[in-house]
């Protein structure tokens, strides 16, 4: 299941760039190629496998908009009201008879335009006069009518393989009649957490432990995701534990998270561990929070080593594990695209890396979005990341943020 080739993420500089990251990670992980098909109900966050052609126009038969009077053009008033006769009435879901010339037609919305109609006059517009109808001058031919295939022709791609399927999705899928859908099979993910602080919620917590918070929310944003998750539990920080639990899992999944132990100190072991069970290369990404991040290979499996500062864990995970497993899946790029705001704080960075600050969002009288940062900046602080809406993209070039400037901001919810 080799997805990645060993030099893969070989780069020059000693520092790689967030989009040279995201670039590389797009180009060079094969994506994988099981497809399994799944009936609608599940298909919402499934990645489409084929590309989907419309098996029937959209509407399937030309109906009407609205309420009212159907009439043919000829009929049209022109210039000044009209009266016509009424004759026949047709409803949603019944089918339309012919109308006689020189009459207009009941009809109501969705029901099939009667043959020789092309154009209905809204309930609202006209007045009824015993078994006539009145008609205002000025409406344009074809008004109130939706023809079959205005929203998507026969034979149109409605859906792009790659393309991950959203409820609007699905909805299309299920316009077209349609009971399942082929998508790209779930990836396989293991987790692990790694630190000898660490305990797991539920057990028992030595004085100089913390419970391990980072394993839980990687799992929620990969199955957010839609990845098939596998815990793994907290490993120690030995490389040799580290390096035979990594072996372990490869050949079972199509892609291995750690958290903790990549930084440089003595005891970080995973860059050991991974350079032992399989090859490293260890990234020093130009962003904060989150600096060291590794890829590795482990039998041809790759490898994310994520921070252990959660918010570090957090930032780089969207920044390289959501582009990774979206590449596995052959997703469609979906770049993450910053809203513009204005910043309501001021903020001093190094030129050269890309900075994420938490946020949160407050409406200006004039209507206008205004960004806050959370007081503190520790990257090891839970709460700034549950207190805030967001993340405020400072990019490479910025140097200063002053109040007022104009700059990029990331929902939470937009991330996964
Ligand atoms: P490390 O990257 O291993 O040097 O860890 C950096 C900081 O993150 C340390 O304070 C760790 O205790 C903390 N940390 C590491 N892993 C986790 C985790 N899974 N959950 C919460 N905090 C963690
Ligand atoms: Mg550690």
């Amino acid at each position: 299941m080799a997805q990645l080739s060993d030099d893969c993420f070989a780069f020059g500089g000693p520092m790689m760039s967030v989009d040279e990251a995201v670039g590389l990670i797009a180009e060079r992980v094969t994506p994988l190629r099981d497809i399994e098909t799944v009936p609608l109900e599940h298909a919402d966050g499934r990645i489409l496998a084929r590309d989907l052609a419309a098996p029937l126009p959209l509407p399937p038969f030309t109906n009407s908009a609205v309420d009212g009077y159907a009439i043919a053009n000829a009929d049209l008033p022109r210039g000044e009201a009209r009266s016509l006769p009424l004759a026949g009435r047709v409803q949603a879901g019944a089918a339309a008879q012919a109308a006689q010339p020189g009459h207009a037609v009941r009809i109501f919305t969705g029901a099939p335009m009667p043959g020789g109609t092309d154009t209905v006059f809204m309930q609202e517009d006209v007045t009824i006069d015993g078994g006539r109808v009145v008609l205002p001058a000025g409406l344009k031919p074809g008004a109130n009518v939706r023809p079959a295939g205005e929203d998507i022709a026969e034979g149109a791609v409605a859906l792009k393989a790659g393309h991950r399927l959203r409820p609007q999705d699905v909805a299309l899928v299920a316009a077209f009649g349609l009971t399942q859908v082929e998508v790209v099979r779930r990836l396989r993910v293991a987790v692990f957490s790694t630190g000898n602080e660490l305990a797991s919620p539920g057990t028992p917590r030595a004085g100089p432990q913390l419970f391990d918070s980072n394993r839980f929310m990687l799992m929620a944003m990969l199955k957010r995701l839609g990845c098939e998750v596998s815990d793994l539990g907290i490993l120690r920080d030995e490389r040799a534990a580290l390096a035979e639990g990594l072996k372990q899992v490869a050949a079972r999944h199509d892609l291995i998270l750690t958290t903790g132990g990549v930084s440089t100190g003595e005891e970080d072991h995973v860059k050991a561990a991974v350079e032992s069970a399989g090859s490293l290369v260890l990234w020093r990404m130009a962003i904060k929070p989150g600096r060291p991040v590794a890829m590795g290979i482990i039998d041809g499996t790759p490898l994310i080593g994520l921070p252990g500062n959660p918010v570090a864990s957090f930032v780089t995970f969207v920044h390289v594990v959501r582009p990774t497993v979206l590449a596995l899946l052959g997703a469609r790029p979906a770049p993450l695209t910053p809203m513009p705001v204005r910043a309501g704080f001021s903020y001093k960075k190094k030129a050269g890396r890309r900075e994420y600050v938490r946020v949160h969002l407050r409406k200006r009288e004039d209507g206008t979005l205004e960004a806050h940062k959370f007081p503190r900046e520790g990257a090891g602080l839970l709460s700034s990341l549950v207190d805030t809406d967001g993340l405020a993209e400072l990019g490479e070039a910025v140097t200063r943020v002053e109040p007022g400037a104009m700059i990029g901001f990331l929902f939470y919810a937009d991330l996964l």
